[in-house]
């Protein structure tokens, strides 16, 4: 995906200009990139129709290349799908506060509810985990070793025992007798609020593929202890199947966010979307690995990130959109239009613009595909954009807007103020005339300007 994507940008980069055919191509090759990352093809059709109903839209930012625009309003289209700022928890005004883990047999709910409780625990709460999963016979024994390893007791179907940590309560002997997994979490909820545990998390059965019985016994455990939070628990892994998955839980089950677990492997992020658009509810948490630690909060951010793996492009793009004076961009642009001739108070300006921005190597080098240019941000000195400014510096009013009438003497007096010799200034000025004429060139063609008179 990143490569692919890169090319796409790189492409835009260069033609300068967002015209219908350069959005159509672009949406094309995202929509592939997606699929690619196993974004579910309606979900990826979705997607592309806003970005390309957007990119044609009138938001064209001067401050912003074309490439960076479209990167720009992918990301934001992103992160506004995985929902936007991250979401708490749903805590109850009055505890128990119960959270319901939800998800095909596999998908990680077990492993989460031992996180989620070390989790809850760590920030000052009682959690209690519930076996609610009574599908197969160690499927309490499992989340008895969960809960033991993070620390918090477990609540299970045998008479409604407190197996684990929990010293003050009988461990469990004998054969268990499977209850009905309904009743088990009804009880745990009356369980936690007699014994003051303030935090339910239950854990739930589920089959290999989506299966109606299932589907209701999640359904009623959820209506019945009035659950404040469904967690959907889907693995990362899962590709296309994310979409009928996701569709199948919040439809049966009804949810009220996700959690995306396995984010440790290699998958690209695209389940993320396909699920956080199918189910307009907001992805909460992350889990990257098997030790109860593993566990984060999920940041839509840095999920977009994941999807379009560029890199520090969006890091790149804040802060040219802070440096760049929205007002100085217009009056620059009305310019070009006006194919009036480019000064070097303009370039002046250009140039302050980019020092706002911070070092140029270190922002050249934050852009994607620019390790073929390697070289010559080596070559292209810091220093040297410095001795640029200070000869533009020594420049009188008049000559700075007149660069033409720069004669012999008057180039001798620029290189004295600046401390550089007079074939310096020369070289300077001849760049700074084929710039200009690019430049007349370009607003013809309602191309962007480049930067005239760089070194390199
Ligand atoms: P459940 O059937 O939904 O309860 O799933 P489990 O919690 O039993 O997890 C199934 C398998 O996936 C187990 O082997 C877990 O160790 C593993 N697993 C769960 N979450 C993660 C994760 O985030 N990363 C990795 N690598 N493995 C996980
Ligand atoms: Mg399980």
């Amino acid at each position: 995906l990143s490569d692919r994507l890169s090319n796409t940008f790189r492409n835009l980069k260069r033609r300068g200009t967002l015209s219908e055919s350069d959005v159509n191509a672009t949406v094309r090759d995202i929509r592939v990139a997606l699929l690619e990352a196993d974004v579910a093809l309606p979900v990826v059709k979705q997607f592309t129709g806003r970005i390309r109903e957007r990119a044609l839209g009138a938001e064209v930012s001067e401050a912003l290349n074309p490439a960076q625009q479209v990167v720009k309003i992918v990301n934001e289209e992103l992160v506004g799908i995985l929902g936007g700022a991250t979401r708490r928890l749903n805590l109850a005004k009055n505890p128990p506060t119960v959270i319901m883990l939800a998800g095909l047999q596999g998908s990680g709910k077990t492993t989460l509810a031992g996180k989620l409780g070390y989790w809850l625990k760590e920030q000052g709460h009682a959690p209690l985990l519930v076996a609610a999963d009574l599908q197969r016979p160690n499927a309490v024994t499992q989340l008895e070793v969960v809960g033991e390893r993070a620390g918090v007791p477990v609540f299970a179907p045998e008479r409604g025992n407190v197996f684990g940590h929990d010293a003050a309560l009988e461990t469990g002997e004998g054969t268990r007798s499977f209850g009905d997994p309904v009743d088990v979490a009804v009880d745990s909820v009356t369980h936690a609020r007699d014994k003051g545990y303030d935090i339910v998390i239950i854990d739930t059965a589920g089959r290999l593929a989506v299966d109606v019985d299932l589907m209701r016994q999640a359904h009623d455990i959820r209506v019945e202890t009035a659950a404040h939070e469904v967690l959907f628990v889907i693995d990362a892994m899962i590709g296309q199947a994310a979409v009928e998955t996701a569709k199948a839980f919040a439809d049966g089950v009804g949810i009220t966010g996700t959690v995306l677990t396995k984010l440790d492997g290699d998958a690209r992020g695209g389940a993320a979307l396909s699920v956080a658009t199918v189910t307009g509810e907001p992805i909460l948490f992350a889990s990257t690995g098997e030790q109860v630690k593993d566990f984060e909060i999920f940041h839509p951010d840095r999920m977009a990130g994941r999807i379009l793996d560029m890199g520090d492009v969006l890091t790149l793009i804040e802060q040219a959109e802070k440096a760049f004076d929205q007002v100085q961009a217009k009056e620059m642009a009305r310019k070009f239009m006006a194919a009036e001739d480019f000064t070097f108070e303009d370039f002046l300006q250009q140039m302050q613009a980019i020092k706002k921005m911070g070092s140029l190597k270190q922002m050249l080098g934050m852009m994607p595909g620019m390790q073929q240019m390697r070289a010559q941000l080596d070559a292209l000195d810091d220093r040297e954009f410095d001795r640029v400014e200070a000869m533009v510096h020594s420049m009188t009013p008049f000559e700075r807007n007149h660069p033409k009438q720069i004669n012999g003497s008057r180039r001798a007096r620029i290189a004295r103020g600046s401390g550089v010799t007079v074939s310096e200034v020369n070289q300077l000025l001849e760049r700074f005339g084929q710039a200009q004429k690019m430049m007349k060139q370009m607003s013809k063609g309602g191309g962007m300007p480049g930067m005239p008179g760089m070194p390199g």
